[in-house]
Protein backbone atom coordinates (compact mmCIF):
# COMPACT_ATOMS: atom_id res chain seq x y z
CA UNK A 1 0.00 0.00 0.00
CA UNK A 2 2.98 2.09 0.90
CA UNK A 3 4.75 3.94 -1.79
CA UNK A 4 8.00 4.75 0.09
CA UNK A 5 10.56 2.06 -0.32
CA UNK A 6 10.17 -0.90 2.12
CA UNK A 7 12.15 -1.46 4.99
CA UNK A 8 12.29 -4.63 7.75
CA UNK A 9 10.10 -2.38 9.94
CA UNK A 10 7.67 -1.68 7.49
CA UNK A 11 7.27 -5.55 6.71
CA UNK A 12 7.11 -6.20 10.18
CA UNK A 13 4.39 -3.77 10.57
CA UNK A 14 2.37 -4.94 7.55
CA UNK A 15 2.68 -8.14 8.94
CA UNK A 16 1.35 -7.41 12.15
CA UNK A 17 -1.41 -5.02 10.64
CA UNK A 18 -2.95 -8.16 8.40
CA UNK A 19 -2.59 -10.73 11.28
CA UNK A 20 -4.24 -8.61 13.98
CA UNK A 21 -0.94 -9.41 15.87
CA UNK A 22 -1.97 -6.19 18.50
CA UNK A 23 -5.66 -6.74 18.29
CA UNK A 24 -6.68 -7.55 21.90
CA UNK A 25 -3.98 -5.13 22.98
CA UNK A 26 -5.54 -3.18 26.11
CA UNK A 27 -4.84 -0.90 28.21
CA UNK A 28 -4.88 -3.29 31.59
CA UNK A 29 -2.96 -1.67 34.01
CA UNK A 30 -4.38 0.32 36.42
CA UNK A 31 -1.93 2.62 37.81
CA UNK A 32 -4.45 4.89 38.56
CA UNK A 33 -2.62 7.76 36.56
CA UNK A 34 -4.55 9.75 34.83
CA UNK A 35 -1.82 11.23 32.40
CA UNK A 36 -1.98 7.77 29.78
CA UNK A 37 -5.84 7.11 30.04
CA UNK A 38 -6.60 8.23 26.34
CA UNK A 39 -4.43 5.17 25.62
CA UNK A 40 -7.53 2.92 27.14
CA UNK A 41 -9.74 3.50 24.15
CA UNK A 42 -7.08 1.82 21.38
CA UNK A 43 -8.32 0.67 18.09
CA UNK A 44 -7.43 -2.29 17.27
CA UNK A 45 -5.94 -1.73 14.01
CA UNK A 46 -3.76 0.87 15.26
CA UNK A 47 -0.04 0.51 15.98
CA UNK A 48 1.51 2.49 18.30
CA UNK A 49 4.85 3.47 18.61
CA UNK A 50 6.39 5.91 21.35
CA UNK A 51 9.69 8.55 20.74
CA UNK A 52 11.46 8.47 24.31
CA UNK A 53 13.79 10.90 24.79
CA UNK A 54 15.60 11.86 28.37
CA UNK A 55 14.89 15.31 29.35
CA UNK A 56 18.40 15.82 29.73
CA UNK A 57 20.03 18.02 26.68
CA UNK A 58 18.64 19.46 23.48
CA UNK A 59 17.48 16.95 20.78
CA UNK A 60 20.45 16.17 17.83
CA UNK A 61 19.62 14.86 14.48
CA UNK A 62 20.33 11.18 15.57
CA UNK A 63 16.97 11.98 17.56
CA UNK A 64 15.46 13.23 14.17
CA UNK A 65 15.59 9.92 12.73
CA UNK A 66 14.24 8.27 15.50
CA UNK A 67 11.34 10.52 15.41
CA UNK A 68 10.94 10.64 11.45
CA UNK A 69 11.10 6.88 11.88
CA UNK A 70 8.57 6.60 14.85
CA UNK A 71 6.08 9.29 14.05
CA UNK A 72 6.25 8.64 10.13
CA UNK A 73 5.46 4.46 10.56
CA UNK A 74 2.35 5.81 13.01
CA UNK A 75 1.34 8.04 10.27
CA UNK A 76 1.89 6.05 7.29
CA UNK A 77 -0.16 3.11 8.97
CA UNK A 78 -2.75 5.30 10.97
CA UNK A 79 -1.38 4.52 14.08
CA UNK A 80 -0.23 6.88 17.04
CA UNK A 81 3.17 8.03 18.15
CA UNK A 82 3.76 8.89 21.66
CA UNK A 83 6.05 11.16 23.09
CA UNK A 84 6.88 10.54 26.12
CA UNK A 85 9.86 11.34 28.16
CA UNK A 86 12.07 8.68 30.03
CA UNK A 87 12.79 10.78 33.35
CA UNK A 88 13.38 8.06 35.25
CA UNK A 89 17.03 9.62 36.13
CA UNK A 90 16.55 12.35 38.91
CA UNK A 91 19.88 14.10 38.16
CA UNK A 92 20.33 15.51 34.94
CA UNK A 93 16.17 16.34 33.98
CA UNK A 94 15.48 19.81 33.75
CA UNK A 95 12.17 21.34 32.47
CA UNK A 96 14.15 23.42 29.70
CA UNK A 97 14.82 20.65 27.88
CA UNK A 98 11.27 19.19 28.13
CA UNK A 99 10.19 22.30 26.58
CA UNK A 100 12.77 22.25 24.20
CA UNK A 101 11.87 18.74 23.18
CA UNK A 102 8.39 19.65 22.74
CA UNK A 103 9.32 22.24 20.23
CA UNK A 104 11.37 20.20 18.35
CA UNK A 105 8.96 17.28 17.57
CA UNK A 106 6.51 20.05 16.81
CA UNK A 107 8.72 21.82 14.55
CA UNK A 108 9.50 18.65 12.58
CA UNK A 109 6.04 18.59 11.78
CA UNK A 110 4.86 16.09 14.04
CA UNK A 111 2.39 15.43 16.65
CA UNK A 112 1.13 13.14 19.36
CA UNK A 113 -2.84 13.37 18.90
CA UNK A 114 -5.13 10.01 18.57
CA UNK A 115 -7.44 10.27 16.47
CA UNK A 116 -10.04 11.76 18.38
CA UNK A 117 -7.77 14.10 20.01
CA UNK A 118 -6.29 13.21 23.13
CA UNK A 119 -3.16 14.22 23.92
CA UNK A 120 -0.16 11.40 24.08
CA UNK A 121 2.82 13.30 25.86
CA UNK A 122 3.53 11.18 29.08
CA UNK A 123 6.13 11.28 31.68
CA UNK A 124 7.97 8.20 32.88
CA UNK A 125 7.72 9.74 36.27
CA UNK A 126 3.90 9.14 36.21
CA UNK A 127 4.73 5.51 36.26
CA UNK A 128 6.92 5.51 39.68
CA UNK A 129 4.10 4.57 41.74
CA UNK A 130 2.59 1.38 39.37
CA UNK A 131 7.06 0.68 38.71
CA UNK A 132 7.18 0.32 42.83
CA UNK A 133 4.08 -2.49 42.92
CA UNK A 134 5.58 -4.15 39.81
CA UNK A 135 9.22 -4.41 41.71
CA UNK A 136 6.95 -5.71 45.26
CA UNK A 137 5.31 -8.45 42.88
CA UNK A 138 8.45 -9.68 41.81
CA UNK A 139 9.84 -10.16 45.12
CA UNK A 140 6.97 -12.08 46.35
CA UNK A 141 6.57 -14.16 43.38
CA UNK A 142 10.42 -14.86 43.99
CA UNK A 143 11.99 -13.13 41.02
CA UNK A 144 13.74 -10.26 42.79
CA UNK A 145 16.03 -9.70 45.80
CA UNK A 146 17.92 -6.88 47.19
CA UNK A 147 21.35 -7.38 47.36
CA UNK A 148 23.59 -6.19 49.34
CA UNK A 149 26.99 -6.49 47.95
CA UNK A 150 29.17 -3.29 47.16
CA UNK A 151 29.40 -2.26 43.44
CA UNK A 152 32.29 -3.91 42.80
CA UNK A 153 31.52 -7.22 44.09
CA UNK A 154 28.31 -7.43 42.07
CA UNK A 155 30.36 -6.42 39.39
CA UNK A 156 33.09 -9.04 39.63
CA UNK A 157 30.58 -11.54 40.34
CA UNK A 158 28.82 -11.03 37.30
CA UNK A 159 31.34 -12.61 35.44
CA UNK A 160 31.91 -12.08 31.97
CA UNK A 161 31.71 -13.56 28.58
CA UNK A 162 34.28 -16.53 29.28
CA UNK A 163 32.91 -17.37 32.65
CA UNK A 164 29.34 -18.18 34.52
CA UNK A 165 28.86 -15.51 37.32
CA UNK A 166 28.25 -16.14 40.76
CA UNK A 167 25.60 -15.81 43.31
CA UNK A 168 24.96 -13.29 45.48
CA UNK A 169 24.75 -14.36 49.16
CA UNK A 170 22.05 -12.59 49.52
CA UNK A 171 20.19 -14.20 46.31
CA UNK A 172 18.83 -17.06 48.76
CA UNK A 173 16.44 -14.45 50.84
CA UNK A 174 12.86 -15.08 51.35
CA UNK A 175 10.47 -13.02 49.52
CA UNK A 176 9.11 -11.76 53.30
CA UNK A 177 12.83 -10.70 54.03
CA UNK A 178 12.97 -9.07 50.65
CA UNK A 179 9.57 -6.71 50.84
CA UNK A 180 10.66 -5.68 54.05
CA UNK A 181 13.91 -5.00 53.21
CA UNK A 182 13.25 -3.38 49.54
CA UNK A 183 10.54 -1.11 51.92
CA UNK A 184 13.43 -0.10 53.65
CA UNK A 185 15.41 1.50 50.93
CA UNK A 186 11.61 3.00 49.66
CA UNK A 187 11.65 4.97 53.64
CA UNK A 188 15.13 6.16 53.62
CA UNK A 189 16.16 3.51 55.81
CA UNK A 190 19.66 2.56 53.82
CA UNK A 191 21.83 4.90 52.59
CA UNK A 192 22.90 5.65 48.68
CA UNK A 193 24.42 2.60 47.23
CA UNK A 194 23.79 0.77 49.94
CA UNK A 195 21.70 -1.92 48.21
CA UNK A 196 19.82 -2.47 45.18
CA UNK A 197 17.04 -4.52 43.79
CA UNK A 198 18.34 -7.37 41.37
CA UNK A 199 16.11 -9.19 39.18
CA UNK A 200 16.58 -13.14 39.97
CA UNK A 201 17.32 -14.59 36.57
CA UNK A 202 20.11 -16.52 36.32
CA UNK A 203 23.84 -15.99 36.96
CA UNK A 204 25.33 -18.80 34.22
CA UNK A 205 22.86 -17.16 31.23
CA UNK A 206 25.26 -16.57 28.30
CA UNK A 207 23.87 -13.10 27.95
CA UNK A 208 25.21 -10.69 30.86
CA UNK A 209 22.48 -9.07 31.11
CA UNK A 210 20.03 -11.74 32.34
CA UNK A 211 22.53 -11.79 35.48
CA UNK A 212 20.21 -10.78 37.69
CA UNK A 213 20.07 -7.31 36.51
CA UNK A 214 19.56 -4.50 38.97
CA UNK A 215 16.30 -2.67 38.54
CA UNK A 216 16.07 -0.47 41.69
CA UNK A 217 18.70 2.07 43.31
CA UNK A 218 18.86 3.93 45.99
CA UNK A 219 19.63 7.50 45.11
CA UNK A 220 18.55 10.64 47.29
CA UNK A 221 17.92 13.07 44.63
CA UNK A 222 15.34 15.72 43.80
CA UNK A 223 13.03 14.70 40.70
CA UNK A 224 11.79 17.12 38.68
CA UNK A 225 8.80 15.99 38.62
CA UNK A 226 7.98 13.90 42.12
CA UNK A 227 10.38 16.07 44.00
CA UNK A 228 11.70 14.42 46.86
CA UNK A 229 8.66 11.68 47.32
CA UNK A 230 10.72 8.96 45.88
CA UNK A 231 14.53 7.96 47.24
CA UNK A 232 14.79 4.62 44.99
CA UNK A 233 14.37 4.77 41.06
CA UNK A 234 13.93 2.20 38.80
CA UNK A 235 16.72 1.62 36.63
CA UNK A 236 16.52 2.57 32.77
CA UNK A 237 16.28 -1.30 31.90
CA UNK A 238 13.24 -2.33 34.21
CA UNK A 239 11.34 0.85 33.75
CA UNK A 240 11.24 1.05 29.91
CA UNK A 241 9.11 -2.19 29.15
CA UNK A 242 6.86 -1.31 31.76
CA UNK A 243 6.00 2.40 30.08
CA UNK A 244 5.85 0.64 26.85
CA UNK A 245 3.29 -1.75 27.71
CA UNK A 246 1.42 0.62 30.28
CA UNK A 247 0.89 2.84 26.87
CA UNK A 248 -0.50 -0.15 24.85
CA UNK A 249 3.13 0.44 22.48
CA UNK A 250 3.00 -2.49 20.02
CA UNK A 251 6.77 -1.57 18.04
CA UNK A 252 9.07 -0.20 20.05
CA UNK A 253 11.64 0.91 18.08
CA UNK A 254 15.13 1.27 19.49
CA UNK A 255 18.39 1.75 18.49
CA UNK A 256 20.67 -1.16 18.12
CA UNK A 257 22.76 -0.99 21.62
CA UNK A 258 19.87 -2.14 23.42
CA UNK A 259 19.14 -5.79 21.09
CA UNK A 260 21.22 -7.61 24.36
CA UNK A 261 18.20 -6.17 26.38
CA UNK A 262 15.55 -7.26 24.48
CA UNK A 263 15.51 -10.78 26.50
CA UNK A 264 15.01 -9.01 29.27
CA UNK A 265 12.62 -6.81 28.22
CA UNK A 266 10.65 -10.09 26.97
CA UNK A 267 11.50 -11.53 30.14
CA UNK A 268 9.82 -8.76 32.57
CA UNK A 269 6.64 -8.39 30.91
CA UNK A 270 5.97 -12.29 31.16
CA UNK A 271 6.85 -12.47 34.68
CA UNK A 272 4.26 -9.18 35.19
CA UNK A 273 1.91 -10.43 32.46
CA UNK A 274 1.84 -13.86 35.52
CA UNK A 275 0.89 -11.44 38.51
CA UNK A 276 -1.69 -9.74 36.15
CA UNK A 277 -0.40 -6.58 36.44
CA UNK A 278 0.13 -5.90 32.65
CA UNK A 279 -2.52 -7.61 29.57
CA UNK A 280 -1.63 -9.71 26.57
CA UNK A 281 -0.11 -8.62 24.14
CA UNK A 282 3.19 -7.45 24.55
CA UNK A 283 4.91 -4.56 23.15
CA UNK A 284 7.83 -5.79 21.20
CA UNK A 285 10.70 -4.23 20.60
CA UNK A 286 12.66 -3.81 17.49
CA UNK A 287 16.25 -2.20 16.75
CA UNK A 288 17.79 -0.12 13.95
CA UNK A 289 21.61 1.15 13.20
CA UNK A 290 21.50 4.73 15.17
CA UNK A 291 22.48 7.30 12.43
CA UNK A 292 25.88 8.47 12.50
CA UNK A 293 26.67 11.62 10.48
CA UNK A 294 30.10 12.46 9.50
CA UNK A 295 31.36 15.60 10.93
CA UNK A 296 29.71 15.99 13.76
CA UNK A 297 29.17 14.96 17.01
CA UNK A 298 25.85 13.49 18.17
CA UNK A 299 26.15 12.74 21.74
CA UNK A 300 24.55 15.04 23.82
CA UNK A 301 27.24 14.89 26.98
CA UNK A 302 29.65 16.15 24.48
CA UNK A 303 27.65 18.80 22.98
CA UNK A 304 26.80 19.78 26.06
CA UNK A 305 30.30 20.37 26.51
CA UNK A 306 30.50 22.92 23.38
CA UNK A 307 27.81 24.74 24.98
CA UNK A 308 28.90 25.04 28.94
CA UNK A 309 32.82 25.95 27.39
CA UNK A 310 31.40 28.63 25.43
CA UNK A 311 32.99 27.05 22.12
CA UNK A 312 29.80 27.41 20.21
CA UNK A 313 26.86 30.24 21.54
CA UNK A 314 24.61 28.06 22.70
CA UNK A 315 22.41 24.86 21.93
CA UNK A 316 20.70 26.81 19.14
CA UNK A 317 24.29 27.76 17.34
CA UNK A 318 23.59 27.21 13.95
CA UNK A 319 26.85 24.89 13.71
CA UNK A 320 25.26 22.63 16.03
CA UNK A 321 23.52 19.63 15.28
CA UNK A 322 20.83 19.92 17.34
CA UNK A 323 17.45 20.57 15.66
CA UNK A 324 17.46 23.83 16.70
CA UNK A 325 20.62 24.71 15.84
CA UNK A 326 19.67 22.99 12.43
CA UNK A 327 16.82 25.18 12.59
CA UNK A 328 18.58 28.23 12.87
CA UNK A 329 21.18 27.27 10.22
CA UNK A 330 18.08 27.48 7.86
CA UNK A 331 17.26 24.00 7.44
CA UNK A 332 13.92 23.17 7.03
CA UNK A 333 11.22 20.35 8.84
CA UNK A 334 10.98 18.89 5.22
CA UNK A 335 14.49 18.89 4.51
CA UNK A 336 15.33 16.73 7.71
CA UNK A 337 12.70 14.53 6.71
CA UNK A 338 13.46 14.36 3.19
CA UNK A 339 17.25 13.24 4.52
CA UNK A 340 15.75 10.59 6.94
CA UNK A 341 13.54 9.33 4.35
CA UNK A 342 17.03 8.58 1.78
CA UNK A 343 19.33 7.18 4.37
CA UNK A 344 16.18 4.70 5.03
CA UNK A 345 16.15 2.30 7.96
CA UNK A 346 18.78 -0.76 8.52
CA UNK A 347 20.39 -2.92 11.06
CA UNK A 348 23.49 -2.38 9.39
CA UNK A 349 25.95 -0.03 10.96
CA UNK A 350 27.37 2.83 8.35
CA UNK A 351 28.39 6.73 7.96
CA UNK A 352 26.17 9.02 6.25
CA UNK A 353 28.09 11.34 4.79
CA UNK A 354 27.04 15.27 6.13
CA UNK A 355 26.40 16.11 2.63
CA UNK A 356 23.74 13.86 1.85
CA UNK A 357 21.45 16.52 4.17
CA UNK A 358 22.61 19.55 2.48
CA UNK A 359 21.63 17.92 -0.59
CA UNK A 360 18.09 17.38 0.77
CA UNK A 361 18.02 21.43 1.87
CA UNK A 362 18.87 22.21 -1.68
CA UNK A 363 16.42 20.02 -3.17
CA UNK A 364 13.81 21.49 -0.55
CA UNK A 365 14.61 25.07 -1.31
CA UNK A 366 15.24 25.31 -5.22
CA UNK A 367 12.05 25.56 -6.21
CA UNK A 368 11.02 27.95 -2.71
CA UNK A 369 13.87 29.85 -2.05
CA UNK A 370 13.63 32.94 -3.61
CA UNK A 371 17.09 34.77 -5.44
CA UNK A 372 18.45 37.56 -4.55
CA UNK A 373 22.25 39.03 -5.04
CA UNK A 374 24.21 39.99 -2.51
CA UNK A 375 28.18 41.07 -2.48
CA UNK A 376 29.71 39.38 0.35
CA UNK A 377 33.50 40.95 0.09
CA UNK A 378 32.75 44.36 -1.77
CA UNK A 379 34.17 46.63 -3.76
CA UNK A 380 32.84 49.89 -5.29
CA UNK A 381 32.44 50.05 -9.03
CA UNK A 382 31.37 53.65 -10.85
CA UNK A 383 30.21 54.00 -13.84
CA UNK A 384 32.18 57.23 -15.26
CA UNK A 385 29.42 57.99 -18.07
CA UNK A 386 26.55 57.67 -15.91
CA UNK A 387 25.53 61.15 -15.94
CA UNK A 388 26.63 61.47 -19.50
CA UNK A 389 24.35 58.69 -20.65
CA UNK A 390 21.23 59.31 -18.11
CA UNK A 391 21.52 62.81 -18.15
CA UNK A 392 22.30 62.99 -14.36
CA UNK A 393 24.63 61.41 -12.05
CA UNK A 394 21.64 60.79 -9.47
CA UNK A 395 19.94 58.50 -11.59
CA UNK A 396 18.28 55.41 -10.59
CA UNK A 397 17.62 52.72 -13.47
CA UNK A 398 14.77 50.04 -12.22
CA UNK A 399 15.66 47.02 -12.50
CA UNK A 400 14.14 43.30 -11.72
CA UNK A 401 14.58 39.79 -11.78
CA UNK A 402 12.46 37.03 -11.26
CA UNK A 403 12.46 35.55 -7.02
CA UNK A 404 11.68 32.12 -8.82
CA UNK A 405 13.66 31.03 -11.54
CA UNK A 406 12.21 27.62 -11.90
CA UNK A 407 8.40 28.24 -10.16
CA UNK A 408 6.35 25.56 -10.75
CA UNK A 409 4.44 25.44 -13.96
CA UNK A 410 1.28 27.99 -14.02
CA UNK A 411 2.37 29.78 -11.52
CA UNK A 412 2.96 33.63 -11.26
CA UNK A 413 6.67 34.65 -11.11
CA UNK A 414 7.29 36.99 -8.78
CA UNK A 415 10.15 39.55 -9.07
CA UNK A 416 12.57 41.63 -7.03
CA UNK A 417 13.02 45.18 -8.42
CA UNK A 418 15.92 47.31 -7.44
CA UNK A 419 17.94 50.03 -8.89
CA UNK A 420 21.22 50.72 -10.74
CA UNK A 421 22.77 53.62 -10.56
CA UNK A 422 26.29 55.20 -10.70
CA UNK A 423 28.05 53.10 -8.35
CA UNK A 424 27.42 49.53 -7.55
CA UNK A 425 29.13 47.33 -5.14
CA UNK A 426 30.90 44.34 -6.62
CA UNK A 427 32.45 41.20 -5.01
CA UNK A 428 36.36 42.08 -4.92
CA UNK A 429 37.22 38.87 -6.48
CA UNK A 430 35.65 40.08 -10.09
CA UNK A 431 37.88 42.65 -10.82
CA UNK A 432 41.74 41.60 -12.09
CA UNK A 433 44.07 44.69 -12.82
CA UNK A 434 46.23 41.63 -14.61
CA UNK A 435 44.00 39.01 -15.28
CA UNK A 436 44.85 35.00 -15.20
CA UNK A 437 44.86 33.71 -18.02
CA UNK A 438 40.80 32.49 -18.82
CA UNK A 439 39.07 35.17 -16.73
CA UNK A 440 36.09 36.86 -17.85
CA UNK A 441 35.62 39.07 -15.06
CA UNK A 442 36.43 42.69 -14.89
CA UNK A 443 39.48 43.92 -15.98
CA UNK A 444 40.87 47.16 -18.19
CA UNK A 445 39.28 46.65 -21.55
CA UNK A 446 36.36 43.55 -20.97
CA UNK A 447 32.92 43.83 -21.49
CA UNK A 448 30.79 41.88 -18.54
CA UNK A 449 26.93 42.23 -17.55
CA UNK A 450 25.92 43.89 -14.12
CA UNK A 451 23.32 40.62 -13.89
CA UNK A 452 20.03 42.25 -14.53
CA UNK A 453 21.42 45.44 -16.11
CA UNK A 454 23.51 46.66 -18.61
CA UNK A 455 26.40 45.84 -20.19
CA UNK A 456 29.73 47.52 -18.60
CA UNK A 457 33.02 47.87 -19.74
CA UNK A 458 36.52 48.08 -17.70
CA UNK A 459 38.99 50.89 -17.83
CA UNK A 460 41.13 50.65 -14.87
CA UNK A 461 40.73 51.32 -11.10
CA UNK A 462 41.96 53.60 -8.36
CA UNK A 463 44.72 52.27 -5.62
CA UNK A 464 45.79 53.18 -1.88
CA UNK A 465 49.04 53.66 -1.14
CA UNK A 466 49.34 50.28 0.02
CA UNK A 467 48.33 49.66 -3.71
CA UNK A 468 45.13 47.49 -2.81
CA UNK A 469 42.35 48.40 -5.40
CA UNK A 470 39.67 50.65 -3.39
CA UNK A 471 37.16 51.35 -6.59
CA UNK A 472 36.94 49.50 -10.38
CA UNK A 473 36.68 52.46 -12.78
CA UNK A 474 33.59 51.13 -15.97
CA UNK A 475 31.57 53.00 -18.17
CA UNK A 476 28.19 51.60 -19.29
CA UNK A 477 27.07 50.61 -22.78
CA UNK A 478 23.73 52.45 -23.83
CA UNK A 479 21.22 50.43 -24.54
CA UNK A 480 21.77 46.96 -23.27
CA UNK A 481 19.49 46.70 -20.24
CA UNK A 482 18.40 43.31 -19.96
CA UNK A 483 14.92 42.18 -21.41
CA UNK A 484 15.12 45.29 -24.19
CA UNK A 485 15.03 44.70 -27.68
CA UNK A 486 18.70 45.91 -27.28
CA UNK A 487 19.99 43.49 -24.62
CA UNK A 488 21.80 41.07 -27.17
CA UNK A 489 23.71 43.37 -29.28
CA UNK A 490 26.82 43.34 -27.12
CA UNK A 491 28.22 39.72 -26.31
CA UNK A 492 29.49 39.04 -23.58
CA UNK A 493 31.22 36.05 -21.25
CA UNK A 494 29.89 36.74 -17.81
CA UNK A 495 27.66 38.16 -15.97
CA UNK A 496 28.87 39.16 -12.46
CA UNK A 497 26.19 39.78 -9.25
CA UNK A 498 26.27 43.20 -7.24
CA UNK A 499 24.41 45.29 -5.39
CA UNK A 500 23.70 49.31 -5.98
CA UNK A 501 25.05 51.83 -3.69
CA UNK A 502 21.49 53.57 -3.23
CA UNK A 503 19.59 50.88 -2.48
CA UNK A 504 21.80 48.17 -1.38
CA UNK A 505 21.33 47.41 2.13
CA UNK A 506 24.12 46.96 4.72
CA UNK A 507 23.79 43.64 6.28
CA UNK A 508 25.85 40.91 8.56
CA UNK A 509 26.57 37.63 7.05
CA UNK A 510 27.54 34.50 8.79
CA UNK A 511 29.63 32.51 6.79
CA UNK A 512 29.31 28.77 8.60
CA UNK A 513 31.23 25.73 7.96
CA UNK A 514 31.53 22.69 9.54
CA UNK A 515 32.47 22.46 13.58
CA UNK A 516 35.14 20.03 12.98
CA UNK A 517 37.36 19.14 10.75
CA UNK A 518 37.72 15.25 10.84
CA UNK A 519 34.94 13.63 9.25
CA UNK A 520 34.80 11.04 12.79
CA UNK A 521 35.56 13.53 15.44
CA UNK A 522 33.85 11.35 17.69
CA UNK A 523 34.85 7.67 16.81
CA UNK A 524 38.04 5.46 17.93
CA UNK A 525 38.64 7.78 21.32
CA UNK A 526 39.66 11.06 19.46
CA UNK A 527 39.66 13.65 21.43
CA UNK A 528 37.07 16.12 19.82
CA UNK A 529 38.21 18.94 21.38
CA UNK A 530 41.66 18.71 19.45
CA UNK A 531 39.57 18.52 15.73
CA UNK A 532 37.70 21.61 16.05
CA UNK A 533 37.79 23.84 13.25
CA UNK A 534 38.94 27.18 13.64
CA UNK A 535 37.11 28.75 10.57
CA UNK A 536 34.09 27.51 11.17
CA UNK A 537 32.53 30.82 11.49
CA UNK A 538 33.59 33.74 9.41
CA UNK A 539 31.32 37.49 9.97
CA UNK A 540 31.24 39.76 6.78
CA UNK A 541 29.92 43.21 6.22
CA UNK A 542 27.94 42.62 3.15
CA UNK A 543 25.38 44.29 1.07
CA UNK A 544 22.31 42.40 -0.28
CA UNK A 545 19.66 44.07 -2.51
CA UNK A 546 16.69 46.02 -1.63
CA UNK A 547 14.18 43.49 -1.27
CA UNK A 548 16.10 41.95 1.61
CA UNK A 549 15.23 44.66 4.15
CA UNK A 550 12.18 43.42 4.28
CA UNK A 551 13.02 39.49 5.02
CA UNK A 552 11.50 38.28 8.17
CA UNK A 553 13.62 35.73 10.87
CA UNK A 554 13.73 32.46 9.38
CA UNK A 555 13.42 33.22 5.50
CA UNK A 556 15.28 31.43 3.50
CA UNK A 557 16.84 32.59 0.49
CA UNK A 558 19.33 31.48 -2.38
CA UNK A 559 22.03 34.03 -2.79
CA UNK A 560 23.22 33.83 -6.68
CA UNK A 561 26.33 31.82 -6.52
CA UNK A 562 26.80 31.58 -3.39
CA UNK A 563 24.04 28.96 -1.79
CA UNK A 564 21.08 29.34 0.72
CA UNK A 565 20.84 31.20 3.37
CA UNK A 566 18.96 32.68 6.48
CA UNK A 567 17.84 35.20 8.13
CA UNK A 568 18.20 34.47 11.61
CA UNK A 569 15.94 33.54 13.84
CA UNK A 570 17.47 35.44 17.44
CA UNK A 571 19.44 38.09 15.92
CA UNK A 572 17.84 39.73 12.35
CA UNK A 573 15.52 42.43 12.86
CA UNK A 574 14.57 45.16 10.30
CA UNK A 575 17.14 47.71 10.49
CA UNK A 576 19.90 45.36 11.45
CA UNK A 577 19.65 42.29 8.81
CA UNK A 578 21.41 39.58 9.75
CA UNK A 579 21.77 36.47 7.33
CA UNK A 580 23.48 32.51 7.80
CA UNK A 581 24.70 30.64 5.31
CA UNK A 582 23.15 27.56 5.51
CA UNK A 583 24.71 25.89 2.60
CA UNK A 584 26.48 26.16 -0.84
CA UNK A 585 24.97 25.72 -3.84
CA UNK A 586 27.39 22.57 -4.73
CA UNK A 587 28.53 19.80 -2.83
CA UNK A 588 31.07 21.72 -0.96
CA UNK A 589 31.91 18.99 1.56
CA UNK A 590 33.04 16.13 -0.26
CA UNK A 591 36.21 18.32 -1.27
P1 LIG B 1 22.72 10.56 23.42
O1 LIG B 1 23.56 9.36 23.68
O2 LIG B 1 23.09 11.35 22.24
O3 LIG B 1 22.52 11.38 24.63
P2 LIG B 1 20.41 9.03 23.90
O4 LIG B 1 20.12 7.82 23.10
O5 LIG B 1 20.91 8.83 25.26
O6 LIG B 1 21.31 9.99 23.02
P3 LIG B 1 17.69 9.60 24.40
O7 LIG B 1 17.09 10.85 24.86
O8 LIG B 1 17.65 8.44 25.31
O9 LIG B 1 19.16 9.96 24.01
O10 LIG B 1 17.16 9.19 22.96
C1 LIG B 1 15.82 9.15 22.60
C2 LIG B 1 15.65 8.25 21.43
O11 LIG B 1 16.45 8.69 20.34
C3 LIG B 1 16.10 6.84 21.75
O12 LIG B 1 15.09 5.96 21.33
C4 LIG B 1 17.36 6.66 20.97
O13 LIG B 1 17.51 5.35 20.56
C5 LIG B 1 17.18 7.63 19.80
N1 LIG B 1 18.47 8.08 19.30
C6 LIG B 1 19.44 8.72 19.99
N2 LIG B 1 20.51 8.93 19.20
C7 LIG B 1 20.22 8.41 17.98
C8 LIG B 1 20.92 8.30 16.73
N3 LIG B 1 22.15 8.78 16.58
N4 LIG B 1 20.28 7.71 15.70
C9 LIG B 1 19.04 7.24 15.84
N5 LIG B 1 18.33 7.30 16.98
C10 LIG B 1 18.90 7.86 18.05
MG1 LIG C 1 19.25 7.31 26.42
MG1 LIG D 1 22.58 9.41 26.46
Amino acid sequence: ESVKPSNFLRQIIEADLAQGTHADNRWAGSPGDAAHQGAGALDPARIRTRFPPEPNGYLHVGHAKSICLNFGLARDYGGVCHLRFDDTNPEKEEQEYVDGIIDAVHWLGFDWKDPDGHENLYYASNYFDFMYRAAEYLIEAGHAYVDEQTAEEMRVSRGDFSKPGVDSPYRGRTPAENLARFREMRDGKLADGAAVLRARIDMAHPNINLRDPAIYRIKRAEHHNTGDKWCIYPMYTFAHPIEDALECITHSICTLEFEDQRPFYDWLLDRLAEGGLIAKPHPRQYEFARLNLTYVVTSKRKLKHLVDNGIVSGWDDPRMPTIVGLRRRGYTPASIQMFCERIGVTKDYSWIDYSTLEGCLREDLETKAHRAMVVLDPLKLELTNWAEVFGGGDHLEPCSLPALPHAQEGAAVPERRFTLGREVWIEREDFAELPPKGYKRLFPGNKVRLKGGYVIECTGCEKNAAGQVTKVLATVVPDTKSGTPGADSVKVKAAITWVGVADGVQAEVRLYDRLFTDAQPDAGGKDFLALLNPDSLKVVTAYVEPSLAAARPEDKFQFERFGYFVADRKEHAPGQPVFNRVTGLKDSWAK
